[in-house]
């Protein structure tokens, strides 16, 4: 396809791209973010057409902050098999044993379940929104990891993780001496961690950051080697951006095989037959809405 024709297809159509999709969807995006980045540009679209380029939850939310648009995804397959951890019935049930807690969620979960919580978060804001929030006990789910983060930032919280175990099946593969072996070969590096690593894992790192504060941070800091705990497609971005730099992953085969069901392809048969309409219940998107509002006041 040719320039001429791409800008002709993207007259009526947003595309929004997660930082973990491959370089040649990156390239023809109109934005390129973390989660909560892509929230809160999906909620300033001035087109009648969003293309969602990212899994199942993220595009929910775009629908739900924009109820008059259309939100399609180049594969309707592209889902986090995190969100399948914490199903709504969970939340009722963790609500109903702890009375006294808020609920917050990241929003890696299932618009059923979020309709349940008090706050949604992304691993960006979710220490900001629980310190914000007046309650001391707090159900966050479903990253255990992300969880554990949260309360050894907020020690005076008590985050209470649900499901015990949830976890990225990608970032819980990052190993703690695959890790040092790298620090190792390179000590000049800095090491930017995500926070649905293990907590050995955060606890060798130089920061915990999510996908669009390491993006921040890298522009920032004077080093010029970085060791880049998160799914590897990030390092395309940050190479984009920091032409000078060195970008070592911390694990090579980090890759989401969800985000990475959307191909070039499939991106520009969508733009061009507008099939792959992604739809939330109007009640449910009603009531998961107050809590990513919510979200984005905090945020
Ligand atoms: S990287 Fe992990 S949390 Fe993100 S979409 Fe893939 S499986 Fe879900």
């Amino acid at each position: 396809m040719d320039e001429k024709e791409l800008i002709e297809l993207k007259k009526d159509t947003i595309i929004l791209a997660h930082n973990y999709q491959t370089p040649d969807i990156q390239a023809i995006a109109d934005f390129v973010g973390d989660s909560l980045q892509l929230c809160q540009q999906a909620a300033r679209v001035d087109k009648p057409y969003i293309l969602f380029c990212g899994v199942d939850f993220m595009a929910e939310s775009a629908v739900m902050l924009n109820p008059d648009k259309t939100v399609l995804m180049p594969d309707l397959g592209s889902k986090c098999p995190m969100a399948a951890m914490l199903p709504a019935e969970r939340v009722r049930e963790e609500k109903a044993m702890h009375p006294d807690a808020a609920v917050v969620l990241y929003i890696n979960t299932w618009v059923e379940a979020r309709a349940e919580s008090d706050v949604t978060c992304t691993s960006a804001n979710a220490v900001k929104i629980v310190k914000a929030l007046p309650q001391r006990k707090i159900l966050f789910g479903p990253d255990a990891n992300l969880a554990w983060h949260v309360q050894k930032n907020l020690p005076k919280k008590e985050v209470v993780p649900i499901p015990y175990k949830g976890h990225c099946r990608v970032h819980v593969r990052f190993k703690k001496d695959d890790l040092l072996s790298l620090i190792a070969e390179h000590p000049d590096a800095e090491v930017l961690i995500h926070p649905e690593c293990r907590p050995e894992v955060q606890e060798i790192a130089d920061l915990i950051l999510s996908t669009g504060g390491m993006e921040r941070h890298v522009r920032q800091s004077k080093a010029r080697k970085f060791i880049i705990g998160t799914e590897t497609g990030l390092i395309y971005k940050l190479k984009q951006q920091n032409p000078g730099k060195e970008f070592i992953p911390a694990l090579s085969s980090a890759v989401c095989v969800n985000m990475k069901k959307h191909t070039i392809d499939k991106v520009l048969t969508e733009l061009r037959e507008k099939k792959n309409v992604v739809k939330v219940d109007p009640a449910l998107a009603r009531r998961a809405r107050k809590s990513l509002e919510r979200m984005l006041e905090l945020s």
